[in-house]
Formats: C-alpha cells, structure tokens, sequence
C-alpha cells in the first residue's frame, strides 16, 4: 500500500537546481567556458584547480547521480564485463559502464554526459579506487593522472604528515600549469581558499542546524542538499546558496518546524548512503517517528583547516583529518561527540559490499562503541550503488525492529 507521508521539500530546493544546473552547463553545455577541465576527487585539491582556472568536475557527483537515478545497477556490468570486478567501488563501476554505454543522468537535461578530462587529479585519502578509477580515463584519453598520496587509518595529524602531504599538493603546481596554461596567482589561491572556508562553515551551520530538537532537517535532506558543498566548494555562488538554505532551516527552527512529525527518535547514520533508496528510507524514517540527524558521510566536506594565509599547509590538514582517512580511535572518538551534540539514540551502520573504506562495521566497531556509550545500533547490509546487493524487505524490517529496540530503552 502506498504511503500517505511525505517528505517536506525546501524552498532553497528550486535555487539549487538553478545552481547546479548552471554548473552542470558551464561543463557540458553550450555555454561550456572553453576552459581546461579538471576532474577531482571529493576531497582532492579543488582550491588548487580553480585557482589554476579550470573547470572542475567531480565524477562522484556523477556516481552518486547513477545511484539515485537507479541507472547504475544496469550499468555496472559493462564495466564489470571490461575488467573492473563487482566487488570494487560501485561508483567507479556505474561510472565505468555509463562511459562505456554512453548514457548518463546528464543525458535527461539534454546535456553530452560527463566532460572529458584535460587532467585527472587524485587524492587517495578516501581509497585506492579514486586513483584507479581516473587511471582508466587517462589510458582512454590519453591525458595525464596526478595526485596526492594520503596515509590511510591516521592516528595523529601530526606535521609530518601535514608536511609531506602539502609538499605533493605544491608539487602538482608545475604541472598543472603547464596544462591550464596559466602561472598560479598566490592571490586568487587565497581567495578561493576563502570562498572554500566561508561555504565549508556555512555547510557546518546547515547540518549543526539538526541538534535542534525537533531537527529541521535529516540525513536524506543533507545528501541532496551538499551538492554545492562538493562541486562548487570555491565559488560564490556555493556561498549564496548556503546562506538561503540556512535562512530557512532557522526560520523552521523558529517556527518548531521538524523534519519529521512528532520526532520521538534521533539516529546516527554511518557510512555512505543508499543512492537508489534515499526515499523510501526517508519514508520509513518518517512513518517511525525517527530523523537521521546527523551522519559521518556529510560532515565529511567540513574543511576547518582551510587556511587562505597557508594555502597549502591548510589544504593538507582539511583534506588529511577527514573522518574517512583516520583510524578507529580518533573515528570514534569523533562519534561519540556527535552523539552528544545531537542527543542520538541509536547508531545505524550501513555497510556498503563494495565500499570497505567508509564502512566501519566490520571490524568490531558497533560493539565497542556500543558497549562504552550504552547506544543501541543496527547494521544494514547494502551498498552505494548496487542495489543488487541490498534487500530492501530484510532492510525494512531491521529498521522496524531496531526502533521498537529504541522504544523500549
Ligand atoms: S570512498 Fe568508497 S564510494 Fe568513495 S570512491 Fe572510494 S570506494 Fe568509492
């Protein structure tokens, strides 16, 4: 039987799709700048590029738009029939088979599909497969792959680390330069630094905004709402749309507004989102009375540490202190300030088959935590992108049964 709930839009929503459709035309349309492109990691040097004066593009966007669209689960076996194994990313993968198919979501705004690369630029701090996954377009096109080499499972942020990793960023100058054709500008460098800070402080305000009780916002609102945060981190434009969309999460705020009616229940969400399913969990969320208010996955592009005055150094420590590249204390330890901060009462785990770097059940996590903070946690076996790693009945009922586990607390 179809559900009666719905999930409640924003008003900023109809100013982000001009944003982002503008983005999206600026790339591929038929007002594309004329500019180089580069494409770019999540978390990779973005600050960098767009000093430089290319076009960025990020092709997880893209990934997580095949997830949503529910075109990856076609797709992926191309990729998988050409070499790339249905157990690594499934973003690489959909991303991979949209390439080799030639269909994409961009397809429907009457846009060619993703832009060709003049460079791909990489930074491992989330996994090995971003450096594959680029690997693969620079064999095609022949275009050069460069990048950062992140250490994995940090414990300390420490200068050595924040030194070696801002001596590759400086180190990836000299040829970009020689690519984009311009001299680099340590002005205009800062200047984008700061539009990455302003829009990353922003972003933080948007999502802090769910410590309110009742949360005017969820989980699956923010994976909707970061948009700008990931591809247009740099820009002004990045920066207007968070000012919009915080003026109205406060206005709800003011108004006793909540995301969910009657919120009874607050939850942590771990790991990466079901793209495919955004809706129906948010439905089901709905129906329970229970908001995802907070998550790792999208306060993962809150850069602190972005310096104008140390360009270099800052991208560093942002992109080396991200939650994804750390170890297992510093990752908890994150966690249970998240859950004081917006008074969770349970953790749910998503673990993604073909995404080991960002799930974290695996390796005894939900028990410990579970067992020192006294938080009830459930895990969700699924995935990004694959849905056919998911069943959404079982899903369903260990949602169920989790909440009723939280009513009883
Ligand atoms: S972090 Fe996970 S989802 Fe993201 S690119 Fe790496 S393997 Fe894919």
């Amino acid at each position: 039987m179809p559900s009666s709930v719905e999930v409640k839009g924003f008003e900023a929503g109809k100013k982000m799709k001009g944003v982002m459709g503008q983005y999206f035309m600026e790339l591929m349309g038929p007002e594309a700048s004329g500019r180089k492109i580069a494409w770019c990691t999540s978390v990779g040097p973005a600050e960098l590029l767009r000093a430089l004066g290319f076009e960025v593009y990020f092709p997880e966007n893209h990934g997580a738009m095949l997830g949503a669209s529910r075109m990856a689960t076609d797709l992926i076996p191309l990729a998988n029939a050409r070499g790339f194994s249905p157990d690594i990313c499934s973003y690489l993968t959909s991303d991979v088979g949209s390439y080799l198919k030639g269909e994409s979501p961009f397809n429907k705004m009457k846009l060619p599909g993703p832009p060709k690369a003049d460079v791909l630029v990489f930074n491992t701090n989330q996994c090995r497969d971003v450096k594959d996954w680029f690997g693969f377009y620079a064999r095609e096109w022949n275009v050069p792959c460069i990048g950062v080499h992140t250490p994995r499972a940090i414990g300390e942020v420490n200068d050595i680390i924040i030194e070696a990793v801002a001596k590759q960023i400086e180190a990836l100058v000299e040829p970009l330069e020689k690519i984009s054709g311009n001299k680099l500008d340590m002005d205009k460098l800062a200047q984008v630094t700061e539009l990455s800070r302003k829009c990353t402080e922003l972003w933080k305000a948007v999502l802090e905004t769910a410590a309110n009780v009742p949360s005017p916002i969820t989980f699956f609102d923010d994976t909707i709402q970061m948009g700008p945060a990931v591809v247009l981190r740099g820009t002004q434009e990045a920066v207007d749309y968070y000012e919009i969309l915080l003026a109205e999460l406060e206005q709800r705020i003011a108004d006793g507004v909540g995301a969910v009616d009657d919120e009874k229940y607050r939850i942590y969400w771990e790991g990466m989102p079901i793209w495919g399913k955004l809706k129906n969990l948010a439905v089901q969320f709905i129906e329970l009375q229970a908001a995802v208010v907070a998550s790792t996955y999208c306060n993962s592009w809150i850069f602190d540490d972005l310096d104008p005055d140390k360009p270099f150094e800052g991208m560093a420590r942002a992109y080396s202190k991200i939650y994804i590249c750390r170890s297992d204390e510093p990752k908890e330890a994150y966690m249970e300030r998240m859950i004081e901060k917006f008074k969770i009462d349970g953790v749910l785990y998503h673990n993604a088959k073909t995404c080991p770097n960002n799930s974290n059940s695996r390796y005894d996590m939900p028990q410990r935590f579970g067992a020192r903070t006294g938080k009830p946690f459930v895990v969700i076996d699924g995935d990004l992108n694959d849905l056919r790693l998911y069943s959404e009945e079982q899903t369903r009922t260990n949602i169920e049964a989790f909440i009723e586990q939280l009513s009883q607390g």
